[in-house]
C-alpha cells in the first residue's frame, strides 16, 4: 500500500489511534498535531455527522425526524477521499468546511448522530477510513464501537471551566454541555471512556505535551506486544 502522505510503499498493517472525549476537550488539534508527527491521516468523525446535519438542513429535512433523516442517510451520494493528510466525505463531490461549523449545523448534528441507522452506516464509512493508511480518527465512540479491536485507545478530557474557555476563545457561542449531555446520554453508542483507553486529562497541557504523553503510552503498549516503536517524522 503507498502512504499519501510520503508516497512511500508501506507494508504494515494499516491501524488507527483512537480518539475520543467531549466537545473542547482538544481532539481536533490533539489528533492533527499526533497525525503530523507520526506521518498518519486524520479522521474528523465529528465532521462527518456535522456533514450529514448539514445535508438534512440544505434539503429541509426535520432533524429530529428520525425516520426521514435515516432515509436521507440511506440515499445521499458520498464518496471518501484522502487528500491534505485527512480522510474526508464529499456530498455530491463537494467538502463542505465551513457550513458544517455553523450554530445551525451544530444544534443539529447530536439530533441525527442518535439515530440508529445514521450510526450504523457512519460505522462502515468510518471503517471503510483506513483503505487510505493508518489514521488518527477522533469522535465520540471511535475506541468503543468504531475500532474497539485497536490497541491505541486515548479519552481526552479538560474542566468544564477550561472547555468553556477554549470554545470562547474560539468565539464560538454555543451550549456545548447541552450537547454533551445528549452525547452522553443517548442509546446508542453514547460518549464514554472505552475499556482499555488511557484517559488524559489535559487542562494544563499544551498541545505538545498532551500528544507526547500519548505517544509514549503507544510506544508503551507497543513494546509490550514486540513492535517497534513509531518514531516521530515532523
Ligand atoms: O467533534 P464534533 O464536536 O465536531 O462532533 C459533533 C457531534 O457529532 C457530536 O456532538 C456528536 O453528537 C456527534 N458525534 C458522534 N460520534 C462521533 C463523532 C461525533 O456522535 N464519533
Amino acid at each position: 500500500m503507498l502512504n499519501p502522505l510520503t508516497g512511500n510503499l508501506t507494508l504494515t498493517k494499516p491501524f488507527v489511534i483512537a480518539i475520543d472525549g467531549p466537545s473542547a476537550s482538544g481532539k481536533g488539534v490533539t489528533s492533527r498535531r499526533l497525525a503530523q508527527m507520526l506521518g498518519l491521516l486524520t479522521v474528523d468523525t465529528g465532521a462527518m455527522y456535522r456533514t450529514l446535519a448539514w445535508h438534512c438542513l440544505r434539503m429541509k429535512v426535520d432533524v429530529n425526524d428520525d425516520k426521514k433523516v435515516a432515509a436521507l442517510c440511506r440515499k445521499w451520494k458520498t464518496k471518501l477521499v484522502a487528500e491534505e493528510g485527512q480522510v474526508r466525505l464529499l456530498v455530491d463531490g463537494y467538502f463542505p468546511a465551513k457550513e458544517i461549523r455553523t450554530s445551525e449545523a451544530s444544534a443539529a448534528v447530536a439530533h441525527v448522530a442518535q439515530v440508529r441507522a445514521v450510526r450504523d452506516w457512519m460505522k462502515a464509512k468510518q471503517r471503510e477510513c483506513i483503505q487510505f493508511g493508518s489514521c488518527v480518527m477522533e469522535g465520540r465512540d471511535i475506541g468503543s464501537n468504531i475500532f474497539p479491536e485497536t490497541d491505541y485507545k486515548f479519552f481526552l478530557d479538560a474542566s468544564p471551566e477550561v472547555r468553556k474557555q477554549r470554545r470562547e476563545r474560539e468565539g464560538v457561542q454555543e451550549d456545548v454541555h447541552a450537547r454533551d449531555k445528549r452525547d452522553s446520554s443517548r442509546a446508542h453508542s453514547p460518549l464514554m471512556p472505552s475499556l482499555g483507553a488511557m484517559i488524559v486529562d489535559n487542562s494544563h497541557h499544551s498541545v505538545q505535551e498532551t500528544c507526547d504523553i500519548m505517544l509514549e503510552e503507544i510506544n508503551r503498549r507497543r513494546k509490550a506486544n514486540r513492535l517497534a516503536p513509531l518514531k516521530p517524522v515532523a
